[in-house]
């Protein structure tokens, strides 16, 4: 459980992240924004150094999670488990979203002003524009699970690429455990040693979060905030009562105060917060949720990287708040069955989402597609995407860490080693 150090290391990220904001705010203001791009650096070597860890972590976790776990029958109640908590929560969190975004209504008489598919960067436009509606979304979710070539998933990071390939060799080694005990020995190594450099980058969590908020605040300021300050109220509404509902399963699963598992996870948040990825953020969850919350080994090695992945109930929430958003602010009206397409588009958008910054804004085409509104209506809420971007991460990091406590305190004592 949480001790005396991992406090400590808590509170200096804290301290660090509110010193950014306060900093990069001043810088802002004062106009010297661009004075950032002298500490920006620090808060990239952070985030390369976090991204460096999750390949080795993701693969040599979730293999070893396999080969321990000892029998494909304790696999699959793990996995259904996971998904079966995935599932319901997301749907939970669309839920809350559809229903503040409804009773708030906050595109009704919004200025469309000078937003359009022009703010959106060649890149970014062209990634929406080719994407495609709710059969194909689905079909492209999983053909694009399945790595034709291993090498190239780990090479390229694709962490669900990742995740099938070592599931798949994770199964067969269950079934061949003389033949794999050679490899299982190096993935053993592997891990150990990716979660010792965890560790030593946790360490320099507190420059890298001071520094990314500095450039965030410099850079972006609260502008645009203003008028789109309903739809960011919603949002952030809507994010708040996720938590809350969140914080009560772990509490009541943990049976520990609110308090206790915020303290305990604060390490994560605050970086998910100061990131924008639920992937960079990964190597601080897995450390965290094992030494302060107790969760065991192989459920965190098996669930979090998954969640981490597939799980956002942060993203799922956005995107459904943004389409009718969108809708109401186009003045189109939404029938119910609409909505509907839209509660299942967003879970599935935010499934396909990458874990990494902005990945939520790109897949709302998925949802915008589905149900016929205008693309270009993603360049209203471009402006204050960032800064939704880490409280909606931060949310989605907190739900994985849950599933994970949820799912350990599922498990048959004796189906998990400790
Ligand atoms: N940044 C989010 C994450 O990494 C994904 C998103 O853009 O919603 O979890």
């Amino acid at each position: 459980m949480q001790d005396e150090a991992s406090k400590k290391e808590a509170r200096k990220i804290g301290v660090a992240m509110v010193a950014g904001l306060v900093i990069g705010l001043i810088l802002h203001f004062t106009q010297m924004g661009d004075y950032s791009k002298y500490v920006a650096p620090i808060g990239t070597i952070f985030i390369k150094l976090l991204k460096m860890v999750i390949v080795p972590l993701v693969f040599s976790s979730i293999y070893m999670a396999m080969t321990n776990l000892g029998t494909p029958e304790t696999l699959g109640s793990m996995g259904r488990k996971a998904l079966g908590y995935y599932f319901v929560t997301t749907a939970i969190a669309v839920f809350f979203g559809l229903i503040l975004v409804n009773l708030i209504n906050p595109g009704i008489g919004a200025e469309l002003g000078s937003a359009g598919l022009s703010q959106l960067s060649g890149d970014m436009a062209s990634k929406v524009s080719s994407q495609n509606g709710l059969f194909t979304t689905i079909l492209g979710v999983v053909v694009d699970a399945i790595p034709s070539n291993p090498a190239a998933a780990l090479a390229d990071a694709k962490v669900l690429q990742i995740i099938v390939f070592a599931i798949l060799i994770g199964i067969v080694s269950l079934y061949h455990r003389e033949k794999a005990k050679p490899f299982s020995d190096l993935m053993g190594s592997i891990e150990e040693i990716s979660l010792k450099l965890t560790h030593g980058v946790m360490r320099l969590a507190p420059f890298g979060i001071f520094a990314l908020m500095i450039d965030v605040m410099a850079r972006s300021g609260f502008n645009a905030v203003s008028s789109l300050s309903k739809y960011m109220l919603t949002v952030l509404v809507g994010l708040l009562c996720h938590s809350i509902f969140l914080m009560f399963v772990a509490s009541v699963r943990l049976k520990k105060s609110p308090l206790f598992i915020l303290k305990s996870l604060s390490a994560p948040l605050l970086t998910a917060f100061s990131t924008s990825s639920s992937a960079a953020t990964l190597p601080i969850t897995m450390a965290t949720v094992q030494e302060n919350l107790g969760v065991r080994e192989e459920t965190a090695k098996f669930v979090l990287p998954l969640g981490a992945t597939i799980n956002m109930d942060g993203t799922a929430l956005y995107e459904s708040v943004a389409a009718i958003f969108i809708a109401q602010a186009y003045g189109i009206e939404l029938s119910l069955s609409s909505q509907i397409i839209i509660f299942m588009t967003a879970s599935l958008a935010a499934i396909g989402a990458a874990a990494i910054p902005g990945a939520g804004l790109i897949t709302m085409s998925i949802v915008l597609g589905a149900v016929g509104l205008p693309l270009e209506g993603i360049g209203l809420i471009l402006a204050v995407d960032r800064i939704l971007d880490m409280f909606r991460t931060t949310v989605n990091v907190f739900g994985d860490a849950v599933g994970t406590i949820v799912v350990d305190s599922l498990l048959d004592k004796n189906e998990v080693k400790t």
